[in-house]
């Protein structure tokens, strides 16, 4: 992992204001909120940093060069644990503990590999008995903390409520709402904010995007959302996606059949867009995510039930949400796609 991935971002500084480690809060638990997409991981990665870090900056923020910093760089930091799910391990590039390869229908192996399980909790009971280098604190990175199942968040219970001395926990969570309350309730709630337009734009910009305007209108002004949407394949299937949605009448199955674990949750959110852009029409308001399908989404508004399109907006927004989780990808949005056709009915 890359030094600037331990780096907080431009719009953080307000933020880092609240956390820096050297303000002396009392808290030693960190829950960081807010949408997907917006860099709440890197700030916790910064703040793990900044506690571990050897010789902080003025700004308190880790230096980069100390040993402590260069374990972290390297993956190994005595000090240091990434609490997360075995899936998101295998995205990372890190070492899959459990070694097996899952087919997108596997549900019940993919229910295992996207939950923090208790086994992972009582793994680091080592971690958490054991004297620190040189005495210094020790942090624990859990993210995305939604993924803790019941049982792993009863073991870790006991830990948060008395951790040993020098303990930082840092959370990171999209949906923190689904968190059991006895966890919550011991976390100092930390709501990451969204960057401006311009901020956004630049930060893309540095990071080799050319033309970032549209990407972050696809993308609600989440950057790193629009970052991952830059890739031309990401466009191309996009643009794919859109287009049949757009002529999609009746009988989704030739387009959900299509969907599989990698698309589920990017197809959510466009049609998440989609019926955001339909409201919009039907409000005679602007709209915001697919103004190459304006006169469609024009002729659709005038015709379609606005309490069936309600329905459907409720339902993509839980589905969201589900669309992270195990789910049968075409099952899953065949669901969604009928719903869709309802509401032109
Ligand atoms: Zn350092």
């Amino acid at each position: 992992m890359n030094a600037k991935t331990w780096m907080r971002l431009p719009w953080q500084e307000t933020i880092w204001s609240r956390l820096r480690p050297d303000q002396g809060s009392s808290h030693h638990a960190f829950l960081l909120t807010g949408p997907e997409g917006i860099g709440k991981q890197r700030l916790g990665r910064a703040l793990a940093a900044a506690f571990l870090c050897m010789h902080p900056k003025q700004d308190a923020s880790a230096c980069g060069e100390c040993e402590s910093c260069m374990w972290l760089h390297a993956g190994n930091h005595p000090d240091f644990r990434w609490l997360t799910t075995p899936a998101r391990m295998q995205e990372q590039g890190a070492e899959d503990e459990t070694g097996t390869t899952e087919s997108e229908e596997s549900v019940p192996e993919k229910r295992a590999s996207e939950q923090i399980g208790i086994d992972s909790v009582r793994g680091l009971a080592a971690f958490f008995s054991l004297t620190t280098h040189r005495g210094g604190p020790r942090v624990l990175l859990i993210e995305p903390a939604e993924a803790l199942n019941m049982a792993a968040a009863n073991a870790l219970l006991k830990t948060l409520e008395e951790p040993p001395a020098g303990t930082r926990f840092i959370l990171v969570s999209s949906y923190a709402r689904r968190l059991p309350a006895t966890i919550l309730s011991r976390c100092l709630n930390v709501s990451v904010p969204l960057p401006s337009l311009p901020e956004a734009k630049s930060w893309l910009e540095e990071e080799g995007v050319s033309s970032p305007d549209s990407l972050l209108t696809q993308a609600a002004g989440r950057p790193f959302r629009a970052l991952a949407l830059a890739d031309a394949d990401q466009q191309q299937a996009r643009r794919e996606f859109m287009d049949q949605l757009s002529k999609l009448e009746h009988d989704p199955y030739g387009i959900s059949e299509k969907a599989n674990r990698d698309n589920v949750a990017l197809w959510t959110d466009w049609m998440q867009c989609w019926c955001y852009d339909l409201l919009a029409k039907k409000h005679n308001a602007p709209i915001r995510f697919n103004p190459e399908h304006a006169m469609r989404l024009k002729a659709l508004a005038s015709r379609l039930d606005l309490g069936r399109l309600l329905d459907w907006e409720k339902k993509l927004r839980i589905a969201r949400y589900q669309s992270h989780q195990p789910v049968n990808p075409r099952l899953f949005c065949d669901d969604l796609l009928n719903d869709y056709c309802a509401v032109l009915q």
